[in-house]
């Protein structure tokens, strides 16, 4: 049982703190919501004053925050959390950020003597609460072992993508994938369906030939083929296009500074962009079948 800090209690931080109680953990919770700060107390944690009092005396801090800004300024400067923990303490941050913020603050928390990881995720609140994530993790060998069991608490998956900044480079790029394909399976629906083929016939026929992808056989984005999808429940997320778009926009800034063509990965922005310009970027991200039909 370790003693561990989590800061960042939302959506996707508020289950995986969970489950680290319900694994024996002992937990100091830290988030600007007073009410997911009382979600995780009533669980059993304890409340931290402050992000940077979360992180003292603790072995582990594990942070899921929205975007590199947060990052950065709850772990850097005076008061942030890499000066406020104890030395030999362990930084995981979960956070899906830009390359660069995860590496400045895991190069700053190296050179403060501690060790730290970028471990996003990928899988969702369903993941978070089902403690089944996948945890793609950048760092040292050292850091990712002793990371590991912490992350095993929270996922089914932990991959050690390479060093500090690599679990980022492959979230970007899995969502890149992800995005783009969804926008692929949902074009391919919405013509076989003026084309007259009917779309539980095309489920059957592609799920089992060639355009078999996860976007269909998993999250089918027409109603029926697969009951689980979101567009079972008018396109209520699972994952939203907002954070979609969050994720194509990294990878847009990402190839700009490896100078790698993404032509794909742009146009799969534009499309998620149009869905947030008409006001609907709460829906899942299948919903973008609905531009594609033309109902947005
Ligand atoms: P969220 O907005 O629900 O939660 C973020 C939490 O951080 C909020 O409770 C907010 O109050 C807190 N916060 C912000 N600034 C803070 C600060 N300075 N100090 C303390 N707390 C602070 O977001 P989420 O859906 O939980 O996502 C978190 C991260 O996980 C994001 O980077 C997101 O891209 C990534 N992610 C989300 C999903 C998903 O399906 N929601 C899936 C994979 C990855």
């Amino acid at each position: 049982m370790a003693a561990i800090g989590f800061i960042g209690l939302g959506n996707m931080g508020g289950p995986m703190a969970r489950n680290l109680l319900k694994a024996g953990h002992s937990l100091k919770v830290f988030d600007l919501s007073v009410a997911a700060v009382e979600g995780l107390t009533a669980a059993g944690a304890t409340k931290a004053a402050s992000a940077s009092d979360a992180a003292r005396d603790v072995e582990f801090v594990v942070t899921m925050l929205p975007a590199g800004e947060h990052v950065r300024s709850v772990y850097l400067g005076e008061g942030g959390l890499i000066a406020s923990a104890n030395k030999g303490t362990l930084f995981i941050d979960s956070s899906t950020i830009d390359i660069p913020s995860a590496r400045e603050t895991i190069a700053a928390a190296e050179a403060a003597g501690m060790m730290m990881v970028d471990a996003p995720v990928s899988g969702g609140v369903g993941g978070a609460e089902a403690g089944t994530l996948t945890f793609m993790v950048g760092g040292t060998e050292a850091a990712f072992q002793k990371a590991k069991p912490v992350l095993e608490k929270m996922g089914k998956n932990i991959f050690h993508a390479g060093a500090a900044g690599n679990g980022q480079v492959a979230k970007v790029c899995n969502n890149m994938i992800l995005g783009i394909s969804m926008i692929g399976v949902s074009e391919a629906f919405v013509l076989g369906e003026r084309l007259g083929l009917d779309a539980q016939t095309l489920f059957d026929i592609s799920s089992t030939a060639s355009g078999q992808c996860w976007s269909m056989t998993s999250y089918c984005p027409v109603p029926g083929p697969v009951p689980t999808s979101p567009a079972n429940r008018n396109y209520q997320p699972g994952f939203t296009a907002g954070m979609m778009l969050k994720d194509l926009r990294l990878a847009l800034e990402a190839a700009k500074t490896a100078k790698s063509p993404i032509p794909l990965g742009g146009q799969a922005a534009q499309l998620y962009a149009l869905m947030e310009a008409a006001g609907e970027d709460g829906l899942d991200f299948s919903g973008i079948i609905k531009l594609i039909r033309g109902d947005l």
